[in-house]
């Protein structure tokens, strides 16, 4: 049985004034551009051309809104790491992730990074953003994704360093498409987060 209901694009925002209301729970997907970020976002909500959109010519460089059932959503960040170059890049994303971080909605970020490459330049810049000083941090779940490409022994260590690199910032799974390495895993976080409501007084 499919543990998202829905599993619907709802909008490519270029600015936050186009973001969905904020209302429910979303979590963010970030990753470098090639980590897997798309097709952890179909595997995930078992929607095979989900992420389709966010691929799609002019609809990368936006934030994509998927919409997973009634009030929650998933969003599809630009992936980051190639060609403009971090500064080009930080100055078109920050005041729209900026935006994003301030909505009651956002429960936290899944962070795709690639298990044969490790946490990047880009992975740890958007780790200091998700915890900055004097604030509460973000949540964040890291999968490592194409796990399929490693044996178990090289599997296993890329995961404790990683935990061990991240400490407290962050969790970490293995991730696998095509061997369908922890997508349960990985739908029973996004769901429990997605289910964390917060409700307004009465
Ligand atoms: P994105 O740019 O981060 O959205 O990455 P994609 O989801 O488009 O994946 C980039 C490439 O990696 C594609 O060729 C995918 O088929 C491949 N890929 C994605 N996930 C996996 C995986 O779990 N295992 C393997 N072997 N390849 C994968």
């Amino acid at each position: 049985m499919s543990r998202f209901s829905q599993g619907r694009f709802l909008i490519s925002a270029a600015a936050p004034g186009q973001f969905p209301p904020d209302l429910g729970a979303e979590v963010a997907f970030v990753g470098r551009s090639n980590s897997g970020k798309s097709s952890a976002i179909n595997a995930i909500s078992q929607r095979h051309a989900l992420a389709r959109t966010s691929k799609t010519p002019g609809r990368t460089r936006l934030l994509n809104f998927f919409e997973l059932g009634t009030h929650q959503r998933i969003v599809d960040l630009p992936g980051y790491g190639y060609a403009t170059g971090p500064e080009a890049e930080r100055l078109t994303w920050q005041p729209l992730i900026d935006a994003l971080k301030g909505r009651e909605s956002l429960r936290g970020l899944f962070m795709i990074v690639d298990s044969r490459r490790g946490l990047t330049e880009g992975d740890e810049g958007l780790l200091a953003w998700a915890d900055p000083p004097m604030r509460a941090p973000l949540r964040v779940h890291v999968l490592l994704s194409k796990a399929d490409k490693l044996n178990r022994s090289e599997a296993g260590k890329v995961l404790r360093e990683t935990k061990a690199a991240l400490g407290d910032r962050a969790s970490a799974q293995l991730f696998s498409v095509p061997a369908k390495t922890g997508i349960d895993e990985a739908q029973r976080t996004l769901a429990a987060w997605l289910e964390d409501k917060v409700f307004d007084d009465p």
